[in-house]
């Protein structure tokens, strides 16, 4: 049986990263760029007035000149015709381009003008305090230049990050393509949730769980539907999944007598990379490739049936895979880890490390975090007051309060 680091290089070492794909601004957001984005304008374009007010020479406000001749007015999006040249000044707009020979803006309220005043032949400024070259107008390219490295590949683009794709003129961007995910939970107990169980039924929780959390890692998810647990079924179910560049099976993967996941997927072509992960909750895991007639693959994970079990094993080791074939950085495919602090004593049993779900207290501190009451693997109660899940080392004694602890929100 392999440790959970053994399990998560397993993972990371098989899986390949999908093609790249093109698409629209409007579909971003949540993508992986696929390689850096360059800029291909300077950001200001030009030397640019910040303020509404009038382009002067700093050295003729130095010198004490009030009395200027205006030249023009410039709004955002024209371009200057004039030089200013001492003792003049053009009106000029937030956003509008600097003319030849200014250096700087006087803002309209240190004029005799209004807002609403039309341009005059000559301009009253009286300028207050401190006054230097570049006042009020900033540098061509002072956010950035032309060919400036803007995103590097592996960034997840956020909505904060649309503006500044759209300045560099990036209405496209190469991404990684995502996988389409199949789910099939499989279990002759097992009925819908719409359905009253009868005696030894119960309803099938994982398949719309999983349905739901692979929902919030790609758009398309198929619900294959509860497998019963027979070959000719399952064969087939699998078959329809591995069509799609995942599948996810929850149950049958242990050891009973109806546990026939791991034969089944062997007999559709599927490679055992890893079964069993020394891991409470989710111990019987499995892992495995199938090479596709269309040369690309579909990776396979088969859950335990318990839903916190499934749960687990979604959480640790399909989200990685996922995020590996999505392009994420090489280094950041495993479920995010948060340094905490454990806030009570907190017992753990068994000779595998435990993930148990835990939340932050509501206390000052925010690094606290608390063991949820939990009746293990079949318990998903605790899941609806919990925030992640918290990571126990085997320990004979209790872990102690204060004891730090790496805690894996949702
Ligand atoms: P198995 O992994 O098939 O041995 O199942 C382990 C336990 O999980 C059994 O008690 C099952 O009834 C339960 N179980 C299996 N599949 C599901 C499911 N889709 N939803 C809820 N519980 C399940
Ligand atoms: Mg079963």
């Amino acid at each position: 049986m392999i440790t959970v680091e053994e399990a998560f290089l397993a993972v990371e070492a098989n899986v390949e990263r999908l093609p790249d794909e093109t698409i629209g601004l409007d579909k971003a957001v949540g993508r992986i760029l696929a390689s850096d984005v360059h800029s291909d304008v300077d950001s200001p374009p030009h030397n640019k007035s910040v303020m509404d007010g009038f382009a002067v020479r700093a050295a003729d406000i130095a010198a004490g000149v009030t009395e200027f001749r205006v030249l023009e007015t410039i709004i955002a999006g024209g371009l200057p015709t004039a030089k200013v040249t001492p003792g003049t000044t053009s009106r000029i707009m937030t956003g509008a381009p600097l003319p030849a020979g200014s250096d700087s803006v006087v803002m309209i309220e240190m004029s005799n003008l209004g807002y609403t005043d039309p341009t005059p032949e000559k301009v009253t400024l009286n300028v207050e305090g401190k006054f230097t070259a570049g006042k009020h107008q900033m540098a061509r390219a002072g956010n950035f230049a032309s060919e400036d490295l803007i995103f590097k590949a592996h960034h997840q683009i956020r909505p904060v990050d649309i503006g500044l794709l759209a300045e560099i003129g990036a209405s496209t961007v190469t991404v990684v393509a995502q996988p389409t995910i199949a789910v099939l939970p499989t279990g002759d107990e097992l009925v819908d949730c719409s359905q009253t169980p009868a005696a030894s039924q119960i309803r099938n929780s994982n398949g719309p769980m999983l349905c739901a959390i692979a929902n919030g890692w790609v758009p398309v998810v198929k619900d294959l539907g509860i497998g019963v647990d027979k070959r000719a079924d399952l064969e087939a179910k699998v078959r329809s999944g591995l069509t799609h560049d995942m599948l996810i099976l929850s149950g049958g993967v242990s050891a009973g007598t109806m546990d026939l996941v791991p034969e089944v997927l062997a007999s559709q072509g599927v490679k055992t990379i890893f079964h069993k992960v020394k891991v409470k909750p989710g111990k019987p895991i499995f892992f495995g490739v199938a090479d596709r007639d269309d040369g690309q693959r579909c990776y396979v994970f088969g859950l335990p049936g318990n839903p916190v079990s499934s749960l687990v094993g979604m959480h640790l080791f399909a989200s990685t895979a996922v995020r590996k074939m999505t392009g994420v950085a090489p280094n950041a495919a495993r479920p995010v880890r948060h340094g905490a602090i454990l806030s009570a004593p907190h017992q753990t049993r068994g000779d595998r490390p435990t993930y148990w779900p835990g939340r932050r207290c509501d206390c000052s501190d925010p690094r606290l975090v608390e063991a949820l009451r939990w009746n293990g693997s079949s318990d998903l109660l605790s899941l609806r007051d919990a925030e992640g899940l918290i990571y126990f080392p085997v320990s004979e004694s209790p872990h102690e309060a204060g004891a730090e602890v790496e805690f894996l929100p949702f």
